[in-house]
């Protein structure tokens, strides 16, 4: 029977939530091409994620589980998940819009001689829908082949709940032995917050912050709520915060329950990163600024008296 191939993202042992969103889209797309899904799991000793994805109602779960796919490389992983598409019958291979799908899924396609369309959010049984110009226009899509290969905005789905059930785990051989890349080393950027797309809480800051020091203020919030904290690009290229916490089109997309923005204008390119959140909120000392047309709550105020009184209010709440 034909699949719809979803390829799990993971970390350290654990599923990023973004595999659950592109779950949730994957499923819609099989019961469109009355198909069934499909999850892969690619990696070393992945038993424990493969256990992890069991309840989510797949008809199959693939472990492509080797000692040469325990570093990602763009080269190993998408021959492994070439290798797993073709041993579900896969008709459409997905994979969440995160760096590591960014990076792989195209040569997933090459290997699969597959069309591919990025970021998609939609899919009617025919078109795919896919954003473009920082969310500004809609694009609809027609693949050709038969093989469709994806990127999935995960924002744009619900993540998939657990239904109960218990897939059985198929294991999947891949040949890696002429593969030309290897990780030499691994330098991580060491962070005691949650990464922004993974919080449920994001608190960012932008060129109102006017200094590296005054990011203490948007960490201090964050860390009250068991948060992440995000900057926009003027702060990053500003050099107050690294390149990995960067909201927007060129940065993560994120869809948290909470967003506060502070001091940021809410550029459409910012936007493109942060609008699917639940609840904005945003602090700004400038009325017309753009972040408040989509603000659910706005505070007109110099952030530099706001921001402290917030957070001490805030921090008696909590206790
Ligand atoms: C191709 C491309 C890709 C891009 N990608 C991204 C991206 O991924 N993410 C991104 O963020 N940007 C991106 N940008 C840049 C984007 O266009 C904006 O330049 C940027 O988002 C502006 O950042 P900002 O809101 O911090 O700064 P500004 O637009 O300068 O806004 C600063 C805000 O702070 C407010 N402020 C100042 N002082 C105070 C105070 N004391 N109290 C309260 N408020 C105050 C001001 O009223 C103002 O609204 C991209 C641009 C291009 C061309």
């Amino acid at each position: 029977m034909p699949s719809v191939c979803i390829i799990a993202e993971h970390y350290k042992g654990k599923l990023r939530k973004s595999t659950l969103h592109a779950i949730s889209f994957g499923k819609q797309i099989a019961d469109k091409l009355q198909a069934e899904l499909c999850l892969a799991v690619i990696g070393h000793e992945v038993g424990s994620i493969t256990s992890d994805l069991k309840g989510y109602g797949a008809s199959r779960i693939l472990a492509v589980d080797d000692a040469g796919l325990a570093e990602y490389t763009a080269e190993a992983w998408s021959a492994a998940a070439a290798e797993a598409a073709e041993a579900c019958d896969a008709v459409v291979v997905g994979m969440s819009s995160g760096t590591t799908g960014k990076d792989m899924m195209p040569r997933v396609a090459a290997k699969l001689s597959a069309g591919m369309a990025s970021d998609v959010i939609g899919f009617d049984g025919e078109f795919f829908l896919r954003g473009m110009w920082a969310g500004n226009a809609l694009a609809t899509v027609e693949i050709t082949t038969p093989v469709r290969v994806l990127t999935i905005q995960p924002t744009a789905f619900a993540p998939a709940e657990p239904a109960g059930g218990d897939t059985p785990i198929e294991i999947v051989t891949v040949m890696l032995s002429d593969m030309r890349s290897r990780v030499v080393e691994m330098r991580e950027t060491q962070s005691v917050r949650p990464d922004p797309t993974e919080a449920r809480v994001v608190v960012s800051g932008g060129r109102g912050l006017n200094g590296r020091e005054n990011f203490a203020l948007i960490e201090a919030l964050a860390d009250l709520l068991g948060g992440a904290a995000g900057a926009t690009r003027a702060a990053v290229d500003a050099g107050w915060m690294p390149n990995d916490l960067q909201i927007g089109q060129t940065g993560k997309i994120v869809a948290p329950e909470l967003y506060v923005a502070v001091g940021l204008s809410g550029s459409i390119q910012h936007q493109a990163g942060m609008k699917n959140s639940k609840i904005i909120v945003a602090v700004n000392k400038d009325e017309e600024a753009p972040i408040f047309q989509i603000a659910d709550y706005g505070l007109v105020a110099d952030l530099f008296k706001a921001l402290p009184e917030l957070t001490a209010a805030l921090q008696k709440e909590v206790g």
